[in-house]
């Protein structure tokens, strides 16, 4: 398996990819082509535990690492980590929805899936691409990612992380979860902006020569852990695949028959996974693309008009109050063949103009993929008290825009397939949003007395990651301007 670049014609190994993270160009790395799950294959999966069907699907793609090597990575993310050892199950909602709940592992939303595992890609890769040298993650969050990078990165040999998180446009818990982050090798800073600017900033200083320079004399190299990196990605696939094995475990999936997939959408990669296990024969049909009121994606959907110049809100899902997807880019190039030479134009007008325009049958190809829908705060909140009330399902805010977004959908289209929510991140985790939506009650002002109402009010436990939080110490104070993250990366290294 080969990688290119969105942006020009390259020619990488999967390790190489990894290591590297983005691509000299600007672009992001692809596979040169899909591998394919015959159906055969996937009832063969179906009889696998978690870790065995993460290893066959990462095999396809990453032809470059041995059998051993899978493997060792694969047991080391996947043992032990996530609750009960099952690090996806479905839960039930009612006869045509399931919900695909990622958020069991340590940091308690679906980053974990993916980062869990990616430290021990990237030291693999490392080894074999760039032996001896320290590898330096630098990572820019709205809140889920960074935390799950510092959980999966700490004190692994042979890495640095420096996370920058928007000061205030993370909930208290997140911030919580992060700056309280123990390790020799970790860094963690606010930033004063939103995530789009960390996100830039971020992109900048990976693509500033100079810089890149002054690592190499270090013996560094920098890497990313966003899910720009296609490390990220790959294990993204393999929970949609594996949701496929337990609906035909369960008799809800026949032969022949397929689902649809309702993702809350951000940067674009849960989403993207998706598509990509889709390409790969998983019977999946419609990808329904759910956005908060950050909804660039919904618009772009319905116009093929993608355009960053609009006001940025603050919402109650903020993994997802982003304005730049950053993984569309490469929904894009394969939406439109494998055209580098478009894709690159049309992020060189995103990156000029903060807008680009699809030519029609790309967006044709995409509207016959995915739709695109969002839900606005009050939205939200109905959706979270309707979940519980109806079906004793307590969706955090994120899940419940996708839930939102699918039921516009099924209501636009008569189309009731049996679909699978992404249920995105444990309700704890944004138990100042959920709380209201349930109840009428005076919300406590400290975080683990909210934990505990949630508790009391709907009968579930307190994820024992957040519990353990209270009286952790606060180890991370720094907060700069946006201008700054280079140097204080710099500082950092130095
Ligand atoms: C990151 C995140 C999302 C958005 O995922 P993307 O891959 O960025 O589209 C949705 N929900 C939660 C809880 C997240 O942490």
């Amino acid at each position: 398996m080969k990688f290119t670049s969105t942006r020009s014609a390259q020619d990488f190994t999967s390790a190489a990819a990894i290591t590297r993270g983005i691509a000299a160009d600007g672009g992001l790395f692809v596979p040169c082509e899909f591998p394919q799950i015959s159906y055969e294959e996937l009832l063969k999966l179906a009889d696998m535990d978690y870790i065995g069907r993460a290893k066959a699907v990462l095999k396809l793609y990453l032809t470059d690492y041995t059998e051993e090597e899978l493997d060792f990575c694969v047991r080391g993310a996947y043992s032990n980590t996530f609750d009960k050892n099952i690090p996806a199950p479905l839960a039930t909602v009612n006869g045509n929805t399931e919900m695909l709940e990622l958020w069991h592992g340590p940091t308690c939303a679906f980053k974990d899936m993916a980062l869990q595992l990616l430290p021990f890609l990237l030291v693999k890769a490392a080894n074999k691409t760039v032996p001896g040298r320290t590898i330096v993650i630098l990572v820019a969050t709205s809140g889920d990612t960074g935390k799950a990078a510092l959980a999966g990165f700490a004190d692994v040999p042979n890495t640095r992380i420096v996370v920058f998180f928007p000061e205030n446009g993370v909930s208290d818990m997140q911030k919580l979860q992060m700056i309280t982050q123990t390790g020799n090798n970790v860094s963690v800073c606010g930033i004063k902006g939103n995530f789009d600017d960390a996100q830039s900033g971020v992109k900048k200083i990976f693509t500033d020569n100079a810089i890149r320079q002054q690592l190499e004399a270090k013996n560094m190299e920098f890497s990313s852990a966003n899910s720009i990196n296609f490390g990220r990605l790959v294990p993204q696939i393999v929970y949609y695949v594996s949701a496929a094995c337990d609906l035909i475990k369960s008799g809800k999936l026949a032969a022949g028959d397929k689902f649809n997939v309702a993702v809350p959408t951000g940067n674009f990669g849960d989403i993207l996974a998706a598509y990509y296990a889709k390409q790969m024969g998983i019977p999946i049909d419609k990808l329904i693309c759910a956005s908060n009121r950050n909804n660039v994606l919904s618009d772009f959907l319905a116009t093929g008009v993608y355009d960053r110049n609009r006001e940025f809100y603050t919402t109650s899902s903020p993994s997802m109050d982003i304005l730049i997807s950053s993984n569309l880019e490469r929904m894009i190039y394969h939406a439109a063949g494998n055209d580098a030479e478009l894709t690159a134009r049309l992020m060189k007008d995103l990156a000029e103009k903060g807008r680009y325009e699809l030519p029609k049958e790309v967006l044709e190809k995409l509207q016959s993929e995915f739709f695109g829908g969002y839900c606005d705060e009050e939205g939200t909140q109905k959706t979270i008290l309707n979940l519980f009330k109806e079906y004793n399902y307590l969706a955090d805010t994120h899940t419940a825009v996708a839930a939102n977004v699918l039921e516009q959908y099924r209501k636009a289209t008569d189309d009731d397939r049996l679909t699978v929510v992404a249920s995105t991140a444990s309700p704890y985790k944004f138990a100042s949003a959920v709380l209201p939506a349930l109840s009428n009650s005076a919300i406590p002002t400290d975080g683990f007395e909210q934990l505990q109402q949630l508790s009391a009010l709907t009968n579930t436990p307190v994820p024992a990651p957040l519990a353990g939080l209270k009286g952790c110490e606060v180890l991370h104070k720094n907060c700069i301007e946006k201008d700054n993250m280079a140097e204080f990366v710099l500082n950092f290294l130095a």
